[in-house]
Formats: structure tokens, sequence, C-alpha cells
């Protein structure tokens, strides 16, 4: 029994680590020190996501306790009653959720909690707490300008086969160098070497989807604003080095960097907005004729921090907070900005921000309960996964040392702040949302829904482009949501299914066809489970906003909704591909998917064909002074590790919780 004395000082300090899969433990447990170090002082078990296995459902399902068909977070975005066929809402959005936050709860009984970047803590639900970002993975609205590539020798690129996560941000610059002239204030004694002038246009909006960002605007005739840098290359005391400004005056610098500097946190104004951000020298020649600029993010000052001004105090003693840092190595990898090393550079960077927030509320805030998330591992995993299955050796090895260098920054980050945040008192738990497994293939459902005549598919003639008909489908495949509806009158905005005995009719057909396909190779089966609504109650799916079918992949098929509106010719192509499945390939050139080479939509406990590789099964860590060190489970639930951080600090769990408490763990 805990003492009451103990009780009311014990903290939880849970650091969440975005689409980390169960067998990277054991991948890298011999690997990195810091790891083993972790799992030596600890309990660990694989855990079991709520399905449908994806980002915004399972930190909801980790912050309430409670399964998905409970606190009705489904997927990246949620069909609701009253809404056409295939229309969605994103789900990054706590105004959705149907359950109580920890955090709510733990406030409820007398405890401060502290979130860092915890993706599904926005708008704001703790009245008296400390929250730092946390509306969704890659933020729109704090967010003010994309990663800049600023080069010499920019290549004239073919955007529409060159896509990332991140592929249509178009954020490449061109430097033109000349002799200098006009420049202010030179101080004697410098050599110059040459000018240049670099034009940025606006960045783009975008939204978060299933597959990474959405652009809102990218086809859009508006004219797009620009500004202007200067460059100055000149020599001091022998050494090269590059002045990026403003205006033409050696005395107002944005920076002054040598080959291969990162300038740190700068201020920067784009189009009138004030951001913070670091530019990096990664090539300059001796004649300033080729030079490579990388600009990361820039986000806004403020915004992101509650209560309201403490902003400020972030950015003077952690720097600034900016959430997809560590994301946007996906775009640089694809255009082949850069390699590995300087995306291992730029997720250290972000790493080093969560160690000193953490350090830093930790130590200037009273506290009970911390949660700090950051999400590296899921995007490298989406980006990099293929060179695990590389019949080229030395893919392969890239591949290996790659994910080793980015599970060192991990490990190291969450050694840190255990080493700085945690004491006697403090449980530290380690999680994360999801596994992954590999992606092969795409399922062409959309092709299947047309051939069948279930959904319906009209050019429209002012955009030239092609829409659901939702007046004619009788079922559509929703817009980044996990599952299909049936176009119901009463229920659906303009529902044309006009019965129930129609409804029970077209659902039975859609699940029997699912079920059907198969891969032609192998004749194996592409789906574990294809079922009705009612029939996924046994999974904890349950309610209103769960799809009337839904349908679970095996390893290497994706079964993700392509989009149904503003489809282009060449998506259309692939929507008439008579073929139930195509290589995955296909799908990205036909603008369908971006290229992703890993997935987490699957059931729960799906795994990997290459053996031992992978699963969806995610992580469940925690060290405290009444757990088993070095000790290990076979399987919890992520609705688990509510109640027993609950459990381990003295309070009740929310007020939905449906999980128990991982007793194993205890002594
Ligand atoms: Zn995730």
């Amino acid at each position: 029994m805990i003492s009451k004395q103990d009780k009311e000082c014990k903290k939880v300090i849970l650091v969440g680590l975005d689409g980390m899969p169960a067998e990277f433990i054991d991948r890298y447990r011999d690997k990195i020190p810091e790891l083993k170090k972790l799992l030596d002082e600890s309990f660990f078990s694989p855990a079991l996501p709520s399905p449908t296995t994806e980002t915004p459902t399972n930190w909801t399902t980790i912050a309430t306790g409670s399964w998905q068909g409970t606190h009705g977070i489904t997927s990246f975005h949620a069909h609701l009653k009253g809404m056409e066929v295939n229309e969605t809402t994103p789900t990054f959005n706590t105004d959705l959720c149907q359950s109580e936050y920890f955090w709510e709860a733990a406030e409820r009984q007398g405890k401060r909690c502290i979130l860092i970047n915890y993706p599904c803590a926005f708008p704001i639900t703790m009245k008296d707490g400390i929250t730092i970002g946390g509306d969704g993975l890659a933020s729109e609205q704090w967010s003010v300008r994309w990663p800049d590539y600023i080069s010499t020798r920019l290549k004239e690129k073919n955007w529409e086969s060159d896509v990332s996560v991140f592929g249509e941000v178009k954020s490449e610059e061109k430097i033109i160098v000349k002799d200098p002239e006009g420049w202010e204030n030179i101080p004697d004694g410098l050599s110059i070497v040459k000018e240049g002038t670099v034009t940025f246009a606006e960045s783009e909006k975008f939204n978060w989807g299933a597959l990474g960002i959405i652009i809102e605007d990218s086809d859009s005739e508006k004219s797009k604003r620009v500004e202007k840098r200067h460059v100055l290359v000149f020599r001091e005391n022998g050494s090269l080095k590059l002045l990026l400004s403003k205006e033409k005056d050696f005395n107002k610098p944005i920076t002054i960097l040598s080959k291969g500097d990162w300038s740190g946190w700068v201020n920067e104004e784009f189009f009138g907005e004030k951001c913070i951000r670091q530019y990096k020298l990664i090539e300059l020649d001796k004649n300033g004729e080729d030079i490579i600029i990388y600009g990361t993010m820039g986000n806004s000052l403020k915004g992101w921090g509650y209560p309201e001004g403490i902003e400020n105090e972030i950015i003077k003693n952690c720097g600034p907070y900016i959430e997809a840092l560590e994301l946007t190595p996906d775009q640089a990898l694809h255009h082949k900005w850069f390699g590995k090393d300087i995306c291992l550079e730029i997720m250290g960077i972000q790493a080093e921000w969560m160690v000193k927030c953490a350090e830093y509320l930790s130590k200037s805030q009273d506290w009970d309960c911390m949660f700090v998330q950051y999400h590296a591992p899921d995007g490298m995993n989406h980006m990099l996964f293929d060179g695990f299955w590389s019949e080229d050796k030395g893919k392969y090895e890239y591949t290996e040392s790659f994910m080793l260098g980015v599970y060192e920054i991990l490990f190291k980050m969450v050694d840190r702040i255990r080493s700085l945040c945690v004491d006697d008192n403090t449980s530290l738990c380690v999680v994360s949302d999801h596994g992954n497994i590999p992606v092969k293939y795409y399922v062409n459902t959309n092709s299947i829904m047309i051939r069948e005549g279930w959904s319906i598919f009209g050019k429209n003639s002012e955009t030239g482009l092609w829409d659901l008909d939702t007046g004619k489908s009788v079922a559509a495949f929703a817009h980044w949501n996990s599952g299909i509806w049936i176009n119901l009158k009463g229920r659906e905005k303009n529902g044309i299914v006009n019965n129930e005995k129609d409804y029970h009719e077209i659902r039975n057909s859609i699940i029997s066809r699912l079920q059907a396909v198969v891969d032609p190779n192998t004749g194996e089966p592409v789906f574990d489970m294809v079922a009705s609504r009612e029939a996924l109650e046994v999974l904890g799916l349950w309610g209103e906003r769960i799809p009337d079918i839904m349908a679970f992949s095996r390893s290497d098929y994706l079964f993700m909704s392509g989009k149904t509106k503003n489809i282009t010719e060449e998506m259309m192509e692939l929507y008439k591909d008579p073929s139930d499945i195509v290589p995955s390939m296909k799908a990205f050139e036909a603008g369908v998917l971006r290229p992703i080479f890993s997935q987490h939509s699957n059931l729960p406990c799906a795994r990997s064909k290459e053996k031992d590789l992978s699963s969806m099964r995610a992580i469940f860590i925690l060290s405290g002074s009444e757990v088993k060190k070095n000790s290990r489970g076979d399987r919890v639930n992520l609705v688990d590790v509510v109640p027993t951080i609950s459990h381990i600090i003295g309070i009740n769990p929310p007020r939905q919780c449906e999980g128990r408490i991982v007793r194993e763990c205890l002594k």
C-alpha cells in the first residue's frame, strides 16, 4: 500500500514516441546504451493500440484510457451525422472527444499537469496547467514559414513525380549571384567575394491528413507576394563566410555563417509575420558561386503556449516551439536537398528543444504530471521502411544506420529527460501510439467501388476535375476516414438509400466483394478482416461515428481512402484501372498517395511478413519505485496506460476510462 504522505508527492512523466513498433525494442536494445539502461530499470510490454491504429485515435486512447468507440476520435477525420457521404472533419480537435482526458481528471483531483507537444491537446481543456502546442502533427495555425532550400544550383524539378509527405510544398529558391554593389557599413580589411539575391514566395496554407500534408491552395491562381533576402560572401582573416540579411547593410545581418554552421535561433519576418527559425550553410565555394542554404520551418512567436505569455519564457530559456521541425527532413530527402547526416542534425535540434523545455518547466513550475510527445520515429518509418527489404545491400545498410541514428537521438532524449526531471518519487512512462508495417501494394478501393456501381464520379465542368456524385452514389469511402459509409437517407446529407433492406443488401455486397480481394501473385487474401460496424464492437468500435463497413488489410497492402473530390485525370486513370490491388508506386505516381513505405491503420496485432521486422504493436515502458525492474510482459492495451499511471500517482482515472491497471508490472 502507498502511504498517504507518499501518495501526495508522486509524480509521473510520460514520453510519447509516435510510431515506434514493439519489435524495435529488441532491435536496438544492445545497440543503444541509453535504451538498455532504461529497460534494465523498467517493465516493458508490447502494447495493442485501439483500432483504427491511427495517430489522433491512439494519442487520445492513451490520454483517456478509453476505446475509439467511446472517445469518438476516428482516424484522422471523422464522418458525422448530417454530413454528405464522403465528407469528414479533422480529428485533431479536443471538442470532438467524448471522453475525459487524464489531465482534466488529474486537475479535478488537485494535480497540476504540463503538456509539451502532446498532439491531442487543442483547443485547451485545462484551466490551470501548462500546454505547449498540441494541435496536431504540423501546425497550420502557428506555422509562418515552410523550410526553404536556397541554392545557386537549383535543379528544375518535376514535382508531380518527386513528391514526399511534404512534397507539394515548392519551397526551393534560387540565389542569383553577381559582383557586389551598394552595400553599407562594410568593415575595412574585409575581402568581398560575391553578393546574391534570393526571392521568397509566400508559404502555402496546409492541413494534415492521414498521409501527410494536404495543401489547400496549391493550384490556386492567386498571385503570391514575394520577399527578398541578400547574401554577401566575404573573407575575414582568411576564412570564407556568408552573411544573410534583409537589407544590403553589413551591420544588420540575420546571420553570418561559415560552411557547415547552423545559425542558432534567429528572428525573421515574412510578409509581416514574425517567426523564429535556423539557417544552415550547407555549401559555399571559394568563388561564392556555389551556395546551398537550408532554412528550417519557422513558427510564430505566440499562440502556442497556455497560459498566454508563457511563450516568451519558453523562447528565452529553451528556444521556440516548432511543431514538425523534425518531420521536414522528409521533404529534404525526397527532393535530394541533403542526406542522412543533416536530417539527424535537425532531429537532434528538435530533441534538444524537448529536453530543454521539459527541464525548464519541471524546474520553474509546480507540477505532478508531464506529457512530452515527439513524432520523429513515425515520419522516419513512413519514409525509410523500403530499405529494410531492399536487395541493394548499400540501401539496406544506409537504412539500418539511418534508423539507428534516429533511435539513438530518441533514447538519448529520454535518458536526459530522465536524468534532469525524474526523482525518486517520479515514475517514467515511455509509450508509442502504434507500430508500423510495410506498404508494397495499394488496394484500389475506389476502383472497386466504381466498377461495382456503388460510387459514381462526375467531371466538374468548371474545374475539369472529377468529384464523387453524392446524388447518385449509394456508398463511398469517406475522405481520410477509416471505412465505407452507405449513403443513407435521413443520416447522410442528401442520402439516397431509402430503407433498411437496401442498406443491408448494399452493405453485404460490399463486404463480400472486399473479402474476395486477393493478391493475384499469391492467391492470398489481402484483408485480415472486413466487417460491419455491429461486428466490430469486440474491437472497441461502437457508436455513430464508426463506419458502416471497416476493413483491415494485412501487411504490405494499404487500405486507405483516396481522394473523392478534385480528382485529376491521372488519379482517375488509376480509379479506372481494373486491378483490385496495384503496386504502391503506381498510386504514388498517380498522386493518390504520398510515398510512404510503412503504414498504420491495420489490426492492432498485424505483423510484417518479414520475420521480426515490425508489427502494429506499440511500446509501453514504465519505471519507478513501485515498478519491477528489468521485467517484461506479453501484452497490454494502450487503454491501460492511464489507469496504471493514475494508480501510481494515487488518483481516480478519467471518467470514461475502460482500461485496467497493469498489475503485473508492479512490485
Ligand atoms: Zn502516430
